[in-house]
């Protein structure tokens, strides 16, 4: 394995020691406060990805141990997000909040080892004695409180006794280390809270860092992955797992966490964005959420190759938002079916066309005939795009303009005779006319080859659909580093609408989620405002790069 990452080669390393017996088992574990992000997929494909690649396990577990800000709603969205991307954790769901009868036992234990004490030192004081990164802490008065003592006052918080924020749980370990989440560590607080799960069987609390390796440990966990802000946790996670002689020592390996350029991925920035309604709910298909990428048109498979391209790292970076495009547009290119779709529309009357119609049946993928074909009619009257037209054309445009040819995708060449304008100015409709003998492709003998190729629909049975364009959400590639507030970095032409776009009619079995490739134009995909015959469109992504241009 060569081109193993970091975490493969500890793994590796690990299975070559026979460390765990060579097993491998992996966790996810999100906290239920929020939507999952495009950062969490980084984490999800990771885990279960490792698992996958050891022939081991990887365990969903609701980190659930703070009531406050957790639902049930944001549990079952988190379930059918990691589902939808693709993964599977058999019967191995877990919640934290199960393992609170057996973390208070082990908060006993270390208390009756004398490894942790009650205090009832005020918050500010706590504050105060805990001294700074360039000055040791104080040890608190409460620190020498008999083993006895220290167990009854610990029932006492069990019991409600206390107003919260009396007394909390510490471990004792050094109020002197260079790391300071060893200088005696809160491991249990009083939260007069009901809980979603444990309902109101308990009125204190395991914090985070003491809640975290031991489930870890209970799952027996051996390679725990989180991002690089726990690497100061590590020594505690360590020191905890030794010091309450669990079974299993899983180990704590950071990486680098995945941002990305143009958004927003901090639960708590896109709880604000959706509450005070600066996007159209979670899954607004302009956030980093999952449930809006996916609604939005991407793909499980192109967010798995997009974070598997990343590799993992120990150095924050920030990702290009043209990296995640890139992976999204390769996936589309080779399922998105073809479309012809014009969004802003001009008519075009082909006086000499005498015909009713003409079939046309051009390939649902032009790489893949097993896919079959599309039909519609081209006919005397069709539409097609504005820009496609110029009434005084530069040079080197190769679409349509006063006396230029140009050929209609599938049809035939045109020639622009005449353009027809309304009192104000604005073309309203080109009269054309077409040569017979050039459908579909076809060129006679000695006549030049006309450069440009245009799309078009046929005006009178084209289906009308609403089609939502995008930008990125913000103006600046990382709007939590500016001046000022995020919020005044929204890109107020993050999205528009086009109410009256025209669409090829050939879209009868289409369903929602489904994308298409709007030739010429980039993917779509099927939005779920739609209806039977009133079709939304979201933009999924631009047919080129549009980031290479500005660059
Ligand atoms: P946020 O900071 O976005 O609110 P969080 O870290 O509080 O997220 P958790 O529910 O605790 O969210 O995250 C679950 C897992 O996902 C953790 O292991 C966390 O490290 C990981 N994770 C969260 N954000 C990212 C990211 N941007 N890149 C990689 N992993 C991430
Ligand atoms: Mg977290």
């Amino acid at each position: 394995m060569s081109d193993a990452n970091f975490i493969e080669s500890i793994i590796n390393e690990d299975i070559k020691n026979n460390k765990n017996e060579g097993r491998v088992h992996t966790r996810f574990p999100p906290e239920p406060n929020g939507y999952l992000h495009i950062g969490h997929a980084k984490s999800i494909c990771l885990n279960f990805e490792l698992a996958e690649k050891y022939n081991g396990l990887c365990n969903l577990r609701f980190d659930d141990t703070n009531p406050d800000a957790e639902d049930e709603e944001y549990e079952r969205a988190i379930i059918e997000d990691v589902k939808w991307l693709g993964f599977d954790w058999d019967d191995r769901l877990f919640y934290s909040s199960d393992y609170f009868d057996r973390l208070y036992d082990l908060a006993v234990v270390l208390i009756k080892k004398g490894k942790a004490y009650v205090c009832g030192l005020t918050p500010e004081e706590t504050k105060s004695y805990r001294g700074s990164l360039t000055e040791p802490g104080t040890d608190s008065p409460f620190r020498s409180t008999s083993v006895e003592d220290n167990l009854a006052l610990f029932e006492q918080m069990k019991s409600g006794d206390f107003e919260e924020g009396k007394y909390v749980l510490r471990a004792k370990i050094d109020m002197a280390s260079s790391n300071m989440n060893m200088r005696d560590p809160i491991i249990y607080r009083i939260k007069k809270a009901h809980h979603p799960r444990a309902k109101d069987k308990w009125c204190i609390y395991p914090m985070y860092d003491f809640t975290h390796g031991q489930s870890d440990s209970f799952e027996a966990i051996t390679h725990s992955v989180c991002t690089l802000e726990f690497e100061d946790h590590r020594p505690l996670y360590d020191w905890l797992v030794q010091e309450l002689e669990l079974e299993h020592r899983p180990q704590q390996i950071e990486f680098a966490r995945l941002n990305l350029e143009y958004t927003v991925m901090s639960k708590r920035k896109l709880i604000q964005l959706v509450t005070e309604k600066h996007v159209h709910g979670w899954d607004d298909p302009r956030l980093s959420t999952l449930k809006g990428m996916r609604r939005r048109g991407f793909s499980p498979k192109a967010i798995r190759n997009f974070s598997r391209s990343l590799g993992v790292t120990k150095k924050n970076s920030m990702i290009s938002l043209g990296t995640l495009e890139a992976h999204v547009r390769e996936d589309l290119d080779e399922t998105a079916g073809r479309i012809m779709t014009v969004l802003d529309p001009i008519k075009v009357t082909i006086t000499n066309f005498e015909e009713d119609s003409v079939i046309v049946t051009p390939k649902i993928h032009p790489k893949d005939e097993e896919r079959g074909r599309r039909e519609f009619s081209f006919t005397k009257n069709i539409l097609i795009d504005r820009e496609d037209f110029m009434e005084d054309p530069p040079a080197k445009f190769f679409r349509l303009g006063p006396d230029r040819k140009v050929r209609l995708k599938y049809g035939y060449v045109i020639h622009c005779d005449e353009v027809i304008k309304d009192a104000s100015g604005k073309v309203v409709e080109l009269k054309c006319t077409y040569d017979k003998d050039t459908f579909g492709g076809k060129r006679p003998e000695g006549q030049k080859k006309v450069k440009g190729i245009v799309h078009w629909v046929p005006a009178e049975s084209a289906e009308k659909v609403e089609v939502r364009m995008y930008n990125p959400l913000f103006t600046e590639p990382n709007p939590l580093a500016m001046e000022k507030d995020f919020l005044e970095y929204i890109n107020p032409q993050s999205m528009t609408v086009i109410k009256e776009a025209f669409i090829e009619p050939s879209l009868s079995a289409a369903k929602v989620g489904q994308s298409f490739q709007f030739e010429r134009l980039g993917y779509f995909t099927i939005d779920s405002d739609s209806t039977e015959g009133n079709w939304v469109f979201n933009q999924t992504v631009t047919l080129k790069d549009a980031w290479a241009k500005l660059k």
